[in-house]
């Protein structure tokens, strides 16, 4: 058996998206640049996926810029708010403890530069509220940026809230989109989002491939100098083949998206109430206020790179919190930032479920965990000291 519930890192391309692809690598394949002929079919369909990608979110055409991917469109949106704020005296940031790296890390370099940096607080279930950020913002405070759902912990803002409050107070608004386009429905105008960031291979589209959506008017930086490509905001050969791809898995992911919701939220639901069977271990982020697929855990008394092993050869790919941290030994900031303990936090598992996953699979999964947690506990002296009583459980 081989199940896949690792989609929160990335998912399996949509045939329908790769089908969409090939004519740009074979028969279409001019520079949407040149004058002649065959530069204009591909100038056409570029249009075209900008138009129909914009109709999703509620945008105008003009309004997207496409772009390598999530990190590149979180850099250039927070960078350009920046440049624009700095220009106004103003250089006051507000962000949450729970954000991506590609944020988090875009901030740290403007912190250098003398930019204030304010984190807000989640709390336990690890969701924002309106309200901390109307009272966060101040007169010199040039973006606030939150993101829409969490990648490790699966859990929503109330972004049509946080919005809301920027746009009374005549603060910049940026979301992280990544995690929640294609999943959860996303309308810039709704939303009040000023600024958002998505990202193809998370909705089953090609790797390498973005989005950035700025509301006409605010003036974006280019992070990448030459050509006038993209209004002259992104320098380079547009990937027509990934933006054909991108647009088709976008428009797919978002058809009949309640139903597949529904059924991905009755597997998600089977997989938590089979994994909390297990003897102290907590479910991250809060139950309800969710990505339909994500399902994460801490286990106390587990390592949980080596569940992450045990589980792979059992066929089962899983994550132990976001693709980025793997490979640190740094339990994950966002665990850190609900208040997981460190010996906790260092004992986490993500399950990202797709549509495409089964019952079988789940209850496959519960069976996986049950019997790793319960092998690497047997062989624990960290475990048998909480069993003896020499330690206290956390959990
Ligand atoms: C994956 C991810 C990113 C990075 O997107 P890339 O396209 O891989 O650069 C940014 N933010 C969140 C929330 C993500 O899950």
């Amino acid at each position: 058996m081989k199940i896949y519930a690792d989609n929160a890192a990335t998912t399996k391309m949509s045939q329908r998206a790769i089908q969409a692809m090939l004519p740009y690598m074979s028969e279409i394949y001019g520079n949407p640049s040149s004058l002649h002929s065959e530069g204009q079919r591909a100038a056409e369909a570029l249009a075209d996926a900008r138009r129909r990608i914009a109709g999703l979110l509620g945008a105008q055409e003009n309004e997207i810029l496409f772009t390598s991917g999530g990190s590149e469109s979180d850099n250039q949106a927070i960078l350009s708010a920046a440049r624009l704020g700095e220009r106004a005296g103003k250089k006051h940031i507000i962000s949450s403890g729970i954000e991506h790296h590609a944020v988090l890390h875009t901030l740290d370099r403007l912190k250098k530069e003398g930019f204030e940096i304010t984190l807000l607080d989640t709390g336990e279930d690890g969701i924002l509220q309106a309200d901390q950020v109307a009272g966060a913002i101040r007169p010199d405070t040039c973006l606030v940026t939150v993101m829409y759902a969490n990648n490790e912990i699966g859990t929503i803002q109330p972004i049509k809230e946080i919005g809301a409050v920027c746009r009374e107070k005549g603060v910049l608004f940026h979301t992280d989109g990544v995690q929640a386009a294609g999943h959860i429905p996303i309308h810039v105008e709704e939303d009040h989002i000023d600024m958002l960031s998505i990202s193809a291979h998370k909705f089953h589209g090609p790797k390498g491939i973005g989005v950035l959506y700025a509301r006409k008017g605010i003036p974006l930086i280019s992070l990448i100098e030459g050509g006038a490509q993209e209004r002259g905001k992104r320098a380079g050969t547009e990937n027509i083949p990934a933006i054909m791809g991108m647009a088709e898995a976008f428009e797919e992911a978002l058809e009949h998206l309640e139903e597949k919701n529904e059924k991905l939220t009755g597997l998600r639901e089977r997989l938590i109430d089979g994994l909390s069977e297990i003897p102290h271990c907590i479910l991250n982020g809060d139950r309800e206020r969710r990505l339909p697929g994500n399902v994460s855990f801490c286990f106390e008394g587990i390592e949980g790179e080596a569940m992450l092993l045990l589980l792979d050869d059992k066929g089962i790919c899983a994550s132990s919190g976001s693709a980025c941290t793997s490979g640190s030994l740094e339990p994950s900031h966002v665990l850190l930032a609900i208040g997981r303990p460190h010996e906790i936090a260092h004992g986490s598992l993500r399950l990202s479920l797709s549509e495409e996953n089964t019952e079988e699979e789940v209850d496959y999964i519960i069976s996986g965990v049950k019997e790793v947690t319960a092998y690497l506990r047997g062989i624990s002296p960290v475990w048998r000291a909480l069993e003896n009583g020499e330690q206290k459980f956390i959990l």
